[in-house]
């Protein structure tokens, strides 16, 4: 162990490495309910170089290196479930490019999501990325290695859709670049060259993203929201369709909730909007209140709570306290539109014999081409017995996301034990192939998708 101590501090310098217990324990847990697993070491590395070593020497000696971002994935993604390298990449932070006529940003792995937002905000206004409403430390790379979405999802899809180009560090130490940052200086486009999709999704099991070309997408200069209310879920397929036919809402998500008592039951749809002057959002409201929703305010169906200017990202943290203790873990699973009203159901069920105020969202992605729809289940980190109830709640839900014909979105181990025995035979074998190929020692983050 020494030696491989003496040999990380020879990489990176001994201020970036540690096997103190105490900081150990910090990298051993995510804010889910994944038992703790302590690395052996944590490293934070500053360039692609020496992650390249690091991942040269976790090869020779066979040791598991688990890649970090913000750890806010919370489904135990980042737990380093054998031990190992916790490889801490927050110190790769710098934005290396925005390309204002082109759209988009150059940035390392360790750049955050508000850190991207603040400097856009400073040095280019116009532009804005698809933030999610995860706390702003979480990173870009980590967000796109788990597919995640944010404030651009109804219109542009998933975050890992936005990708221009990447560069990677294969397990074995060599470092990629795909998109036409392969051939050139320029990372503007992921086409039209051959489809190497082999990082994105993988919760950095076939290798290390170290550094990001993101798309970046006009900002306006007015941000504000609107909430309409319906009482009957059966209701928001239609209304979730209407709503996006319409083209004109930035971020459609619907959400129910135990918490406040007079709103259980209720369905809020917020709906984002932007305009660059007033009469543009005036333009909007009109065609979202009046000519798409008015029927339902008529009919008794539903009424519009009104709007409000500003930016507002779903919040599935504000549920975290209702256990006292702060702990809070969701399923967030993959889902036709159609299903919202079956998973309301049978997740409010699953919370209400668990004994957890339900929360349920689903967020619209690429104009109702699918939506996000998580079960959040609050927990109080303190009582094991309300965690107990919380796994099992995860569980189900993660069960009820396959059998409602969904798929499970950043699934932990159990999750992706399901998705794995599910998977098309053929595909399965491939995603083997590819594994063994590109990880041959079996060193990137063990235990999660375990294909072999
Ligand atoms: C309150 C709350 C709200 C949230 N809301 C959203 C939301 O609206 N939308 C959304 O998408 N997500 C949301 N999330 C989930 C999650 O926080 C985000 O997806 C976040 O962007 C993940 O990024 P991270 O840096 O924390 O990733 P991490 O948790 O650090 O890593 C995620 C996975 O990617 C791997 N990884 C990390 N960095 C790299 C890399 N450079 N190369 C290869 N693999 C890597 C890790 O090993 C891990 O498997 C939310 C979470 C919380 C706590």
């Amino acid at each position: 162990m020494n030696s491989i101590y003496e040999s990380l501090v020879e990489i990176v310098g001994k201020e970036y490495v540690s096997i103190e217990p105490e900081e150990l324990y910090i990298y051993s847990y995510d804010l889910g309910t994944t038992e703790p697993h302590r690395p052996d070491y944590a490293v934070a590395p500053r360039t692609t170089e020496e992650v390249q070593e690091i991942v040269k020497l976790a090869n020779k000696e066979k040791i598991p290196v688990v890649p970090l971002g913000g750890g806010l994935s919370l489904a135990g993604l980042a737990v380093p479930l054998r031990g190992g390298i916790a490889l801490d990449l927050k110190r790769m932070d710098t934005i290396l490019e925005v390309n204002e006529k082109a759209r988009y940003a150059v940035v390392e792995c360790g750049v955050s999501q508000g850190q991207l937002t603040s400097y856009l905000d400073r040095h280019y206004p116009n532009l804005m990325h698809s933030e999610p409403g995860a706390p702003p430390q979480a990173t870009i790379a980590g967000n796109i290695a788990i597919h995640g979405q944010g404030d651009l999802a109804q219109p542009y899809g998933f975050n890992s859709d936005m990708v221009n180009g990447l560069e990677v560090v294969l397990p074995t130490g060599e470092v990629c670049k795909f998109g036409s940052c392969s051939i050139s200086a320029e990372w503007f486009t992921q086409h039209p060259l051959p489809d190497l999709g082999l990082f994105l999704g993988w919760s950095g099991t076939t290798g290390i993203i170290t550094k990001v070309s993101l798309r970046l997408f006009p900002r306006k200069k007015i941000l504000g929201r609107g909430q309409f209310v319906v009482e009957d879920e059966e209701l928001i397929p239609e209304i979730i369709y209407k709503i996006t036919h319409t083209e004109m809402a930035q971020d459609v998500v619907a959400f129910s909730q135990a918490i406040p008592p007079f709103s259980s039951g209720l369905h809020h749809i917020t709906i984002n909007l932007n305009g660059d002057s007033e009469e543009e959002i005036e333009f909007k409201q009109k065609l979202l209140w009046d000519d798409t929703l008015g029927e339902y305010i008529r009919n008794g169906d539903g009424a519009f709570l009104g709007f409000s200017r500003g930016l507002e990202r779903p919040q599935v943290s504000k549920t975290s306290d209702w256990r006292k203790g702060g702990g809070f873990e969701y399923v967030g699973a993959i889902m036709p539109v159609e299903t919202y009203p079956e998973c309301y159901r049978r997740g409010r069920e699953i919370s209400e014999r668990h004994d957890i105020p339900y929360t349920v969202l689903g967020r619209i992605i690429g104009r109702s081409h699918a939506m996000m729809f998580s079960w959040t289940y609050a927990f109080n980190r303190a009582d094991p017995e309300t965690m107990r109830q919380a796994r099992e709640a995860l569980h189900e839900s993660d069960d009820l996301a396959l059998e409602l014909g969904g798929t499970i979105w950043k699934p932990g181990v159990y999750g992706q034990k399901l998705v794995i025995k599910r998977m098309d035979p053929d595909t399965l074998k491939l995603m083997k192939k590819i594994k063994a190929l590109l990880d041959p020692n079996g060193i990137m983050n063990p235990g999660t998708w375990e294909v072999s």
